[in-house]
């Protein structure tokens, strides 16, 4: 019997190629999004239909209500999505969101009896998310194994995070090696209603730039 692990998968760039990964490396992938209050919710369709294609065996999106704390351009309305990337912590940041979603990736490890959590975190060409940090996933790991039951017991709870360390264009060219096709991913923080990205924002721009430092066609759909 293989392996179970839990997948957090956005529908973005990064998630699924950590979702082929995980696949490739064994595992009966179990994958995870976040109906959060995220102003791109279109990336949940593409998320459902990632996970159908890239093989996981149960797909689950949790309602989670970050629009009522508010904190980021992502979740609240009155604050602009940045087109011109900015110094320190950028107002994408939504306050907390990894450790959220790893809490609830953690709970739902526990109940399928897996030991084993994946997440795209990036500490490259990222944004400057401090919960995108290799000390921020070393500390949840420690919490993770002092959390649970199986960690109670004497077992260890592991968050893989196999992107950590490449830039954007190793993520891609590993995706493609895995017959990753980026053309129905969506990385961006604003799209239109169809999915449609504007080229303009933090993710729009490192996804660009990942596509041409790869040497590959970007398959992005822009407005
Ligand atoms: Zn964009």
């Amino acid at each position: 019997m293989k392996n179970k692990a839990v997948v957090l998968l956005s529908g973005g760039l990064d998630s699924v190629t950590t979702l082929a990964i995980a696949r490739a490396a064994g595992f009966d992938c179990y994958a995870i999004s976040f109906d959060y209050g995220q102003r791109h919710r279109c990336e949940l369709s593409a998320a459902a239909n990632l996970a159908a294609h890239y093989g996981a065996v149960e797909h689950k999106v949790v309602g989670l209500d970050l629009g009522s704390i508010g904190g980021s351009a992502l979740t609240d309305q009155n604050i602009q999505v940045p087109e011109h990337a900015t110094n320190g912590i950028p107002v994408t940041y939504v306050p907390a969101r990894n450790t959220i979603f790893l809490s609830i990736a953690l709970g739902w490890a526990e109940v399928l009896g897996a030991q084993d959590i994946f997440i795209g975190v990036n500490a490259v060409d990222y944004s400057g998310y401090p919960d995108c940090r290799p000390e921020f996933i070393a500390a949840f790991e420690k919490l993770a194994s002092v959390a649970t039951k199986v960690g109670s017991e004497g077992g260890q709870m592991t968050i893989h995070t196999p992107l950590i360390h490449w830039s954007k264009a190793d993520i891609i060219r590993h995706g493609v090696a895995l017959g990753i096709d980026y053309a129905h991913t969506i990385s961006c923080y604003n799209p239109d209603e169809e999915g449609h990205a504007c080229g303009k924002c933090d993710s729009c721009r490192l996804r660009a730039e990942g596509f041409s430092q790869a040497g590959l066609p970007d398959a992005t759909k822009y407005q």
